[in-house]
């Protein structure tokens, strides 16, 4: 998201731009799995937004809601959990009333692939080399090489880090190493579990759960109440950082989901122990926890290079969104300020 809005402020001033992805769609951890007849939001379940929130962020989700992207998504339907004597026992999440969630019906991947309608994306291209050669940028991908007169890297910190320190060589100063160095995020392992339509999902009282004090799951969203579906439910379980650092590196990531749910079917429903399908994604930088910098990172070569991410000011979509339209902004500067 931060890369997008980055681009497409970019472009929209005039500027001619191109985003390296290397993935095999838009969004990073905006995520959208399809599944035989249905979709699971893996990644971020929800965007949300403070209401009267006129920002550019603001007009964005407004933007959204305008088009039938994305849906409010009511906060009655989110509960606490808290484990307590073996079982979850839930509550009504206590909201400010301020601030407002969205659901994606065709898929939370839908917000960033409207970000990227009219950008130039190369796809499944993995950055594994940057460097400045006769005052141009050289980016290099596994098979491909492009040039440019800035760059913009917007990826989390601990992945921007692999890029930049051989430009320590070509003089990147220390002190954006270890601002990178010291950006924390915590890992997240989802569980995607698919029921048969028999099971009594339509008794749930919540669409989302965000548990307090569980060991194991940290949030359970039911992804069947953002959209109708010719099957039964599907839901996307996140599990708590301290379940990943023992089971990230497991060789068998469908035991890692099964157990999951099976700790879900004893304090909460057993029939969750029993999918019809189960997947597992690992996210290793999944939300940023602290370190941020408070600013995108300019790193004062020759040439403009900008490294950033949500991680710059917090963890959360809008953050990424306001970061983008920030380095855009900065960079705009730079650029004209190089053209004098
Ligand atoms: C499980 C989970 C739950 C979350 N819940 C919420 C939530 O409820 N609310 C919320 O606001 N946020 C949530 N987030 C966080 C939110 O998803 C992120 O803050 C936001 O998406 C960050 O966007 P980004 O563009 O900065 O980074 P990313 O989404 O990480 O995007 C970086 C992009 O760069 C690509 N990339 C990486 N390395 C390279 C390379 N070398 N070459 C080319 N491309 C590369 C990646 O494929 C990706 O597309 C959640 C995230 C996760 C994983």
């Amino acid at each position: 998201m931060t890369g997008l809005a980055c681009a497409l402020a970019l472009q929209n001033a005039g500027y001619r731009v191109v985003v390296v992805e290397k993935s095999r769609g838009v969004g990073g951890r905006v995520a959208t799995r399809h599944l035989p007849l249905s979709l699971v939001d893996h990644g971020a379940p929800t965007v949300e937004r403070a209401l009267y929130d006129e920002s550019p962020y603001g007009a964005y989700i407004a933007a959204l809601v305008e088009q039938g992207i994305v849906q409010p998504w009511s906060g009655n339907q989110i509960y606490d959990a808290y484990l307590s004597q073996g079982r979850w026992s839930l509550a009504l999440m206590q909201s400010s009333g301020a601030a407002q969630y969205y659901a994606a019906s065709e898929g939370i991947t839908a917000i960033a692939k409207e970000l990227a309608q009219s950008l130039p994306i190369e796809l499944t291209q993995r950055v594994t080399g940057l460097h400045l050669d006769s005052n141009i940028w050289q980016i290099t991908t596994e098979d491909k090489a492009f040039q440019a007169k800035a760059v913009v890297v917007a990826i989390p910190a601990p992945q921007a880090l692999d890029l930049c320190i051989p430009l320590v060589q070509d003089g990147l100063s220390a002190a954006v190493i270890s601002v990178l160095q010291n950006v924390q995020f915590d890992p997240c392992i989802t569980a995607i579990a698919g029921y048969a339509p028999s099971v009594p999902w339509q008794n749930l009282p919540w669409a989302e759960l965000r548990c307090h004090n569980d060991p194991i799951i940290a949030r359970v969203i039911c992804d069947r109440r953002k959209r109708e579906m010719p099957t039964g439910p599907c839901f996307a379980i996140h599990s708590t950082p301290v379940f990943v650092m023992e089971h990230f590196e497991a060789a068998d990531l469908s035991a890692v989901g099964q157990q999951m749910l099976d700790h879900i079917a004893q304090v909460y429903a057993p029939w969750f122990a029993q999918p019809e399908l189960v997947q597992v994604h690992r996210w290793r930088y999944a939300i940023a926890t602290n370190g941020y910098p408070g600013h995108p990172l300019s790193a004062q070569l020759s040439q403009p290079l900008w490294i950033c991410g949500e991680w710059c000011v917090g963890s959360t979509i809008q953050n990424a969104f306001e970061v983008g339209l920030e380095v855009a902004q900065q960079l705009k500067q730079q650029l004209l300020d190089c053209s004098r």
